[in-house]
């Protein structure tokens, strides 16, 4: 079994920069993620509120981080952390691809994963369902999407796809949207987005494995080739044992769990804001502390 000092699980904006820290502090982190570097970087559209940055995208800002990493050499390795026995000192990790390591300290930056509208919802991927506008907008140049949601991240998925589409509906559950009033006025002022409230989808229509319709609770049927769905987000921390509220991780001021060496950062943890800032701030909390614990 292999062993490392820290292994960081998730390379989103609290990890890569956890991954930063402890490596400029004279650790050697192997980072594990099971998609792509830049976790939830890689669905933002526009970000004009991180600082340094007037305006930018996600994905630049992922770019521009994971190439301080790559920098740094720290070490990488694409698999998917599917269990972890916390109980012993050195924490044990195995992965969907057969492997099983050993750490002394173990840092959970695993973010937040979409929720879905149903439970089969993976069943529809590619068929025209998705959760991601900036990913898998273009498929759907010049046709009519819709967006199941009502929140921020709803809002700015339409905008997006507002500019690609020729229509986009935005099927909200409640009797308005919910978000930043500059938000809600982009969205009214977009000619080609209308917005359809006290809805809920009932059905995906499917033919030809394409989807050409959904059925909505009020007996309307809306003929659509694509459906964005963006209604929330749920922590990805299932597989570890360590307290929660409401699925999110609680944390000391060092972001430490209840479990000794057991760090966690980022949007999986239970806190007020859920922002960029927020998960490099925390991911750099983690870093310090570690760094500080393993000199002494
Ligand atoms: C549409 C949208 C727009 C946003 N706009 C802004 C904005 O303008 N400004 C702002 O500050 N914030 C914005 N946010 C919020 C911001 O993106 C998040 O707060 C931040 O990215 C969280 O980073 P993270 O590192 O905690 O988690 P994530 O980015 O979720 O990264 C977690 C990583 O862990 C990996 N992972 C999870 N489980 C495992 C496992 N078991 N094994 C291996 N790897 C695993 C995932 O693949 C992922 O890469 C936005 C979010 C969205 C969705």
């Amino acid at each position: 079994m292999e062993e490392r000092d820290v292994i960081i699980i998730g390379s989103g904006m609290a990890g890569m920069t956890c991954a930063i820290y402890l490596k400029r502090g004279g650790l050697n982190p192997l980072v594990i993620e099971e998609g792509a570097p830049g976790g939830q970087l890689n669905k933002i559209n526009v970000i004009e509120n991180y600082p340094g940055f007037v305006h930018t995208d996600g994905p630049t800002l992922g770019a521009e981080v994971y190439d301080q990493v790559e920098n740094l050499d720290i070490e990488y390795l694409y698999d998917k952390v599917t269990k972890v026995d916390l109980s012993k000192e050195k924490k044990v990790l195995y992965t969907a691809g057969g492997k099983e390591l050993k750490c002394k300290y173990l840092v959970i930056a695993t973010g937040r994963l979409s929720k879905k509208l149903f439970n089969d919802d993976d069943r529809y991927a590619g068929k025209g369902i998705s959760y991601c506008a900036l990913c898998d907008g273009n498929l759907y140049k010049g046709l009519d999407v819709a967006v199941a949601g009502g929140g921020a991240s709803a809002m700015e998925e339409a905008l997006y796809l507002a500019d690609i589409c020729k229509s986009v509906t935005m099927i909200i559950r409640g009797e308005a949207l919910m978000g930043d009033q500059s938000l809600i006025d982009d969205i009214n002022n977009k000619k080609n987005i209308k917005c359809v409230y006290k809805s809920n989808i009932t059905e995906y229509n499917i033919e030809n494995g394409k989807l050409t319709s959904v059925d909505l609770d009020t007996g309307d049927k809306l003929e659509v080739s694509g459906l964005f769905i963006s209604i929330g987000s749920v922590p990805s921390a299932d597989i570890f044992n360590v307290d929660k509220e409401k699925g999110f991780i609680i944390v000391d001021n060092e972001c430490m769990t209840n479990i000794e060496n057991v760090y966690a950062c980022g949007d999986v943890i239970k806190k007020n804001v859920y922002q960029l800032t927020t998960a490099a701030g925390e991911g750099t909390t983690v870093a310090y502390s570690i760094i500080k614990k393993n000199k002494k």
